[in-house]
């Protein structure tokens, strides 16, 4: 069987399962989350999230991007259109052994500006090879984003992928 051939037949049990009807747009913890696409990073298992509960933007190392950025920005612009009054926590969540930290060399400097959307005289500052003061920087940018409300509750999370746990990282 192929992959797709095995993914649609996990999908048949999933669907087997369903009310049969959508649920609400606004997830019931009321969560955006932004993590890495590492595959031994997903949520679901990492955090127990379930199905409805968090809206996840994964992209590489979790970092926050001009793209993220933008996907927060038209997040709120549907809340706004759609009136819905809500109560939204940011989760960032970084790991340990993220591929990014290969790029945190300087002779990679070049490659990684493109990839997170700086400068390359910025790219130190992403602490690439530092899950922690990575998170923190992130956190930093979403508190300096304008569109972000100055009283929106933000959180840092490391998860560590050789113990499977997860520390909470306070704001500086
Ligand atoms: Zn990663």
């Amino acid at each position: 069987m192929t992959v797709t051939g095995e993914l649609l037949k996990r999908n048949r049990a999933h669907a087997d399962r369903h009310p049969g009807r959508a649920s609400s747009m606004v997830p019931l913890l009321q969560t955006v989350l932004v993590t890495c696409c590492d595959h031994r990073v997903d949520p679901a298992h990492v955090l127990g999230l379930r199905l409805d509960e968090a809206v996840v933007i994964r992209n590489e190392g979790g970092r926050v991007t001009p793209d993220v950025i933008r996907t927060l920005t038209t997040l709120a612009t549907v809340a706004l259109v759609e009136n819905l009054d809500l109560d939204v926590e940011i989760v960032v969540m970084h790991h340990t052994d993220c591929g990014t930290s290969r790029l945190a060399r300087p002779e990679h400097a070049a490659l990684a500006a493109q990839i997170f959307g700086v400068g390359e005289n910025e790219v130190e500052a992403k602490h690439l090879a530092d899950p922690v003061a990575a998170v923190r920087a992130d956190l930093r940018l979403l508190r300096n984003t304008p569109l972000i409300p100055t009283d929106m509750r933000l959180a840092g999370l490391v998860y560590d992928v050789e113990t499977g746990a997860v520390d909470h990282v306070e704001e500086e």
